[in-house]
C-alpha cells in the first residue's frame, strides 16, 4: 500500500551506486520513498494497492532539482538590467528597482519565481537575499502554501556599500544591523524547520556592507542556532582588489579569517580564486553555488568548477535572478554549466553530464545540510521527485537519459512534480496556487515597480 506509486520510465536515482533503473518504479507513503526498483517486481505490491498510480512510461523520473542560489524578489524585474557589469547592474538598476518594492510586490515576485521553479523541475531552493522591504513573513507564507522546500536567507548589513564602492545601496534597501538580526531570529523561531520544508538562514550582504564585527557575530549566532550562512564572494575581479587593499588578503582568506567557512556555509559565485583558496574551501568543507548564466551574462568570469570538484570542493548549481540569468530554469542551467566548463578549459571531457546532475541534486542537498533527506531517490528519503517527459522530438531516440537531460532537455519538459510526497504539479498544472491570478498580479505590479523606480526596459528597436 502506498499513497503514490510511480511506474515505468527511466529512474535516475542518484543513489550511492548511481543506479539508473530502466522500466523502474517508486512507491511513496507519508511523504517518504518506501520502495525503489524494477516495475515488474514492485507492481505486485503497489499497482493495485496505491491511492494514486502515476504512469511514468516515456518519462525520466529523477530527484527534484535543488537551486542553490535564488533571488526571488528579482523574478518580477526580469530583463530590467541589460548590458552592464555587476556594480552598475546593482547600483543603477537592481537596487533602485528592488528599493521600490512593497511587501505585496515581494510576495508576488516570490510566488512568480516559485511557480517558474516548479514548472522547470526545482523542488528545493536557497534564497539568498531577503530584505524587510520584500515582506519576509509574506514570502514564508507563500512558500508554505505553494508546497516547495526552501531555505530563506535573510540579509544582514550595517553599512550601505558593496566592496569597491561605498554608499551605493538604494535608500529603500538600507537597514540597520539590529533590524536584520532581529528578523532572522524572529523568522528562525517562527518558521525554521516548519513541516520539514521551510528553513531560515543568515544571508549577510557582501563585504563593504557588513563590518568584520558583525560578520563574527553572525558566525557565532549561526553556530549557536545550528543554521547556515550564505554570502556572495569573489564574483568579480574588483572584489580581489578590495580584499587586498582593505585586509591584505585574498577573498577566501578573508572568509576564513572571520570564521565564515565550514559545512554550514554556502558561498556564491567564487569566480576569482586561486589554487590555495580552492584548497581552503575543500579543507574546511565550505560549499560553493555556481551560477554560470549570471557570470556569463554580466561578463564577470567563470567559476573554475571542474578544478574545484577535482580538489574535493562540494559545488552546487544556481540560477541566481531575473535580471541576471534571466530565468530560473535549472535544466537549462545544467547545460550552461556543462558548456561553460568545456569552454574555459578547452576540454569537452573536463566535466561529465553525470557530475552536472550531481551538482543539481546531491551536491545541493549536501550544501543545505539536507543530504540525508533529499537529493536522491532512495528508500527512507523524502519524496521530492520530478517526471520529465521525453516523448518529444528533441529527446527521441532516448539513447542516453543522462546526457539527453543535461544537453537536450528543457525546463518545459518537466511534466509532474512531487514535493514532500505531495503532487504539486501534474501534467504541467500547478495544483497548490492559482497560476493565472499570480501572472496577472505580477504583470500589473511589475510595471508599477519600474514606473516608481523611473527605469524603462532597454529595447534598442522602435516600439510602435
Ligand atoms: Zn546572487
Amino acid at each position: 500500500m502506498a499513497d503514490i506509486y510511480i511506474r515505468g520510465g527511466f529512474i535516475i536515482t542518484v543513489d550511492s551506486e548511481r543506479r539508473i533503473i530502466r522500466d523502474g518504479a517508486v512507491a511513496i507513503e507519508n511523504g517518504k520513498i518506501i520502495a525503489v526498483g524494477k516495475r515488474e517486481e514492485l507492481d505486485k505490491d503497489f499497482k493495485e494497492h496505491s491511492e494514486k498510480v502515476i504512469d511514468a512510461s516515456r518519462k525520466i523520473v529523477m530527484p527534484g532539482l535543488i537551486d542553490l542560489h535564488v533571488h526571488m524578489a528579482q523574478a518580477m524585474i526580469r530583463g530590467m538590467a541589460q548590458y552592464v557589469r555587476l556594480i552598475p547592474w546593482l547600483k543603477d538598476y537592481v537596487w533602485p528597482l528592488q528599493g521600490n518594492y512593497t511587501k505585496e510586490d515581494g510576495k508576488t515576485s516570490a510566488l512568480l519565481c516559485m511557480i517558474e521553479m516548479i514548472k522547470s523541475g526545482t523542488t528545493t531552493f536557497l534564497e539568498v537575499g531577503l530584505s524587510g522591504r520584500y515582506g519576509v513573513e509574506g514570502i514564508a507564507e507563500a512558500l508554505e502554501k505553494i508546497g516547495m522546500r526552501g531555505v530563506l536567507g535573510r540579509h544582514v548589513m550595517d553599512t550601505p556599500g558593496y566592496a569597491t564602492e561605498e554608499n551605493i545601496i538604494h535608500s529603500g534597501l538600507v537597514e540597520t544591523k539590529e533590524e536584520g538580526m532581529k528578523e532572522v531570529l524572529y523568522m528562525y523561531q517562527r518558521w525554521h524547520g516548519k513541516h520539514g520544508r521551510i528553513f531560515v538562514w543568515f544571508a549577510p550582504r557582501t563585504p563593504g556592507a557588513v563590518s568584520v564585527e558583525t560578520y563574527r557575530e553572525i558566525v557565532a549566532k549561526a553556530k549557536e542556532l545550528g543554521i547556515g550562512i550564505t554570502m556572495h564572494l569573489a564574483e568579480v575581479r574588483e572584489d580581489v582588489e578590495y580584499f587586498k587593499k582593505n585586509f591584505g588578503m585574498r577573498p577566501v582568506e578573508f572568509v576564513k579569517w572571520i570564521g565564515m567557512v565550514g559545512s554550514n556555509v554556502v558561498l556564491a559565485h567564487v569566480v576569482w580564486v586561486n589554487d590555495e583558496e580552492i584548497g581552503i574551501l575543500a579543507k574546511t568543507g565550505t560549499h560553493v553555488a555556481h551560477n554560470p548564466s549570471c557570470n556569463m551574462k554580466l561578463g564577470s568570469g567563470l567559476t573554475p568548477v571542474a578544478k574545484m570538484l577535482r580538489a574535493g570542493v562540494n559545488v552546487g548549481l544556481g540560477c541566481d535572478g531575473g535580471p541576471s540569468n534571466d530565468n530560473y530554469d535549472m535544466i537549462e542551467e545544467m547545460k550552461i554549466a556543462a558548456l561553460g566548463q568545456s569552454l574555459i578549459n578547452m576540454d569537452p571531457a573536463v566535466i561529465t553530464a553525470e557530475k552536472i546532475i550531481e551538482m543539481a541534486t546531491v551536491n545541493g542537498a549536501k550544501a543545505l545540510g539536507l543530504e540525508r533527506e533529499i537529493g536522491s531517490i532512495e528508500v527512507g528519503k523524502k519524496a521530492d521527485i520530478i517526471l520529465v517527459d521525453y516523448w518529444k522530438p528533441h529527446l527521441i531516440p532516448m539513447f542516453n537519459p543522462i546526457t539527453h537531460l543535461v544537453y537536450a532537455a528543457q525546463g518545459q519538459d518537466v511534466d509532474t512534480v512531487i514535493i514532500d510526497g505531495k503532487v504539486v504539479m501534474e501534467h504541467r498544472k500547478i495544483l497548490t496556487v492559482d497560476e493565472e491570478k499570480i501572472l496577472e498580479e505580477a504583470e500589473k505590479r511589475g510595471f508599477n515597480v519600474i514606473r516608481r523606480a523611473g527605469i524603462k526596459p532597454k529595447i534598442n528597436w522602435p516600439v510602435i
